[in-house]
């Protein structure tokens, strides 16, 4: 049952940076949220109406399936997910535990994919919907110590377009959002610590004026907010004093 005259969104990832500014700018909008993540305190002490927060890891296919289920019946079809999950674990290929390739592939495109089957189906029979996923500029162009993140985000980009090609005909939209640097927790999680340092010189060499994660939410709203016969292909963004 929907309880709001605007459509419900899904964002994975929304415990953190750019998923969790999408939700709020989305629930300022007046949208009911479906908000997957697997820290489940983080989307609550959002506090967001007409949301619902379930725990999710997006690399187990049927339970995120079962959860798009489940805020579909309570709030109504999803008109969007935003395919946000992400992890960036940084390093030099010689030397990388190849268990963190497995990880980026998982999260970062298989994740995505799994999002695009919880909803796909449902939005060619309503011949409705945005699929809208979070690459890269990474899914554009290589940067050092980068090779299995950018496999992972150009597979982003390939799988993004096709599917833009295959749902056009049902008149469902495919967006690809490809931000630069943006202050958030992703290098977090990168275990080598000369790499980290490295990769925060090269944020700071840009004056400390890399993009916010409201910067990226604000391009996903407007790649949404578009009349239904306009579909935004692409957007990259970065900072304006981001060279690469
Ligand atoms: P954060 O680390 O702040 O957020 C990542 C989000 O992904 C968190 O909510 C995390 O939640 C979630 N997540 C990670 N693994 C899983 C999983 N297995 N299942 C469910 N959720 C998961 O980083 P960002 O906000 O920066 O990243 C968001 C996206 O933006 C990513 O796809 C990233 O690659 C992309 N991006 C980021 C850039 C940057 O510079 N920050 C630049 C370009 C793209 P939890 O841990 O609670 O599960």
């Amino acid at each position: 049952m929907r309880n709001s005259s605007q459509p419900l969104i899904v964002i994975t990832g929304a415990s953190s940076g750019i998923g969790l500014a999408t939700a709020r700018l989305f629930s300022s909008h007046g949208h009911p949220l479906l908000l997957l993540a697997r820290r489940l305190e983080k989307m609550q002490a959002l506090d967001l109406p007409q949301t619902l927060a379930l725990s999710v890891d997006v690399t187990d296919r049927a339970t995120l399936a079962a959860a798009v289920q489940e805020g579909e019946k309570r709030f109504g079809p999803a008109d969007a997910i935003v395919n946000n999950a992400g992890v960036m674990l940084l390093g030099e290929i010689t030397r990388q535990d190849p268990d963190q390739w497995d990880r980026m592939l998982d999260v970062n495109v298989k994740g995505v994919l799994n999002g695009v089957h919880a909803v796909a189906a449902g939005m060619v029979g309503r011949k409705r919907g945005s699929i809208i996923n979070i690459s890269s500029v990474a899914g554009r162009k290589t940067f050092a110590n980068h090779v299995a993140y950018v496999g992972s985000k150009f597979a982003v980009h390939g799988l993004s377009e096709n599917l833009r090609e295959e749902l056009s005909a049902h008149n469902v939209r495919v967006t690809t959002i490809a931000p630069g640097a943006v202050e958030t927790e992703l290098l977090g999680h990168t275990t080598d610590a000369d790499i980290k340092t490295g990769y925060e010189a090269w944020k700071a060499g840009m004056g400390g004026k890399v993009l916010s994660a409201e910067d990226v939410a604000r391009a996903v709203h407007y790649a949404y907010s578009q009349p239904d016969g306009v579909c935004v292909r692409e957007i990259v963004l970065a900072a304006t004093r981001q060279q690469a």
